[in-house]
């Protein structure tokens, strides 16, 4: 990236701070005009983002439709139908001691918002905090993955043709980009992407002391106890696990399964790959990895077990078999490193204990997945095992309820949004004390007489 380069996004992000200081994008009724737009550009761009993210990683139509498409549509109307209510100021309660006040708390946005996204659900994960950011009545500069060329120049295309750039602008580029884009002074920074870019974009942050959300990856464990129904939880499993090919943050995985039933479930889940998968990856109709890069790191994960089932692949078009891994060892690679792949190692426990001080003992996991039908197993584990959020008895369906605010946990991320979350996460709460001037308390003031004496006998 050359000084050019440098000199467009500062002058950018100078315009964006001055368009906002104009105050146009506070009112509800242009946060409510430019949310019926956006969903307008999403429904006119629907066969070019669906074209865009199959160049990009093959990713089949089911998956697209269901995880790019309907997913940032969902979001958009549930904000329509709710942003009035939530943009009231909330009265809250007042303490006696204040008496002839109201208090109140009053939603305002940021101001100008960066929003870096990752390339795995490369238009659904731009899009969806935008969808906060604009609810809020911030502006945003929207800095998509560049391993996914065509939806990022999709994004690029939709936004400049239905929003001025001093409102919604979209900076496409590599970490140079993004880089250059954090030395500027942001109102607020939402991330999503690695740990390891996560802890520099916070870095970044720090020199504007300007607050972040950072919704990172890691590792999440699907735990399968003995009483497990095991015919649903394979089925659900392999399904969660493949969508994408595994590269979602909050597949599962790794399985932990109870030693009990593990061969009795390995069996059920082949069953279930093959009702799901059989036949349709020789067709093309799995999505591919992203790129030769991951594809090789995939690779060498495979020399750390022992294939149980799968492991095919075809190096030209990255397309990678679901593949289920024996005999790994808690300290192999495949581990230690977040997978994002189809490869699901299987792993064995003989008591709960064992497998909740396993779990504790790794750093706290963005989602965690538990199959048992005890409600007592499952009140312990939500009690002992801290993570980012999750499912009892499935696997992702959190993430899909617009109604759970969704987000990590320590090294899996900070801050949560969707649905009414994100319109909270892209406000400011300004809380504010309305007094009355009928009427003033003399001993508030420390010139009068009685007034520490009147004021001891007060808060007793
Ligand atoms: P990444 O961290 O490599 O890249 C994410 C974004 O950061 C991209 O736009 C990239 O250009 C930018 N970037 C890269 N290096 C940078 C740097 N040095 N400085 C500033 N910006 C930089 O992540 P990825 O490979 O695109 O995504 C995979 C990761 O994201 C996985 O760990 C996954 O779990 C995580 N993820 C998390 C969520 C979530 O919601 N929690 C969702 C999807 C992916």
């Amino acid at each position: 990236m050359g000084e050019l380069m440098e000199q467009d996004i500062n002058g950018l992000v100078s315009r964006q701070h001055s368009y906002f200081a104009e105050g146009e994008t506070r009112s509800l009724s242009f946060r409510i005009g430019q949310l019926r737009r956006l969903k307008e550009a999403v429904q006119g761009y629907e066969s070019r983002i669906m074209e865009a993210v199959r160049r990009d990683f093959n990713k089949s139509e089911y998956e697209s439709y269901l995880s790019e498409y309907s997913s940032v549509l969902m979001e958009i109307n549930l904000m329509l139908r709710h942003l009035a209510k939530w943009s009231k100021p909330a009265r809250v309660r007042t303490p006696m001691t204040h008496l002839g006040s109201r208090s109140y708390i009053y939603a305002e946005p940021y101001g100008v918002t960066l929003i870096i996204a990752p390339w795995n659900y490369p238009f659904q994960l731009a899009l969806a905090p935008l969808i906060g950011a604009v609810a809020a009545g911030n502006c945003a500069v929207i800095k998509p993955s560049e391993l996914a060329p065509h939806t990022s120049q999709t994004i690029a295309d939709m936004i400049a043709e239905y929003f001025p750039d001093t409102y919604i602008a979209v900076v496409q580029g590599d970490a140079e980009a993004s880089t250059a884009l954090l030395k500027e002074r942001f109102d607020y920074i939402f991330y999503t992407g690695s740990t390891h870019v996560g802890r520099l974009v916070m870095q970044a942050a720090a020199d504007h002391l300007t607050p972040v959300t950072l919704e990172l990856g890691g590792k999440s464990p699907c735990i399968v106890h003995h009483d497990a129904r095991l015919d649903v939880a394979a089925m659900r499993i392999v399904w969660g696990k493949f969508f994408n090919a595994g590269q979602t943050c909050v597949a599962p995985d790794y399985l932990y399964v109870h030693r009990s039933v593990k061969d009795d479930l390995v069996n059920k889940l082949i069953r279930a790959i093959e009702e799901m998968h059989g036949e349709r990856i020789s067709i093309g109709e799995f999505t591919h990895i992203v790129n030769d890069r991951h594809f090789e790191r995939l690779e060498t994960y495979l020399e750390d077990g022992k294939i149980i089932y799968g492991g095919g692949r075809h190096k030209d078009s990255r397309l990678f078999e679901p593949t289920l891994l024996g005999e790994v060892k808690w300290e192999d690679r495949v581990m230690r490193e977040e997978i994002f792949g189809p490869i699901l190692p299987i792993l064995e426990y003989d008591s709960l204990e064992e497998a909740m001080r396993q779990v504790n003992s790794k750093s706290k996991p963005l989602a965690l997945y538990l199959f048992t039908e005890s409600q007592a197993v499952q009140d312990r584990v939500l009690r002992e095992i801290p993570f980012g959020g999750g499912c009892m008895n499935d696997v992702i369906y959190h993430l899909v309820n617009p109604h759970l605010p969704f987000g990590g946990v320590g090294e899996s991320g900070m801050g949560a949004y969707h649905g009414r979350a994100s319109f909270d996460l892209f406000s400011h709460k300004k809380s504010v004390l309305k007094q009355t001037t009928r009427f003033d308390f003399k001993f508030r003031y420390p010139h009068y007489k009685n007034a520490l004496k009147l004021l001891k006998k007060f808060y007793r």
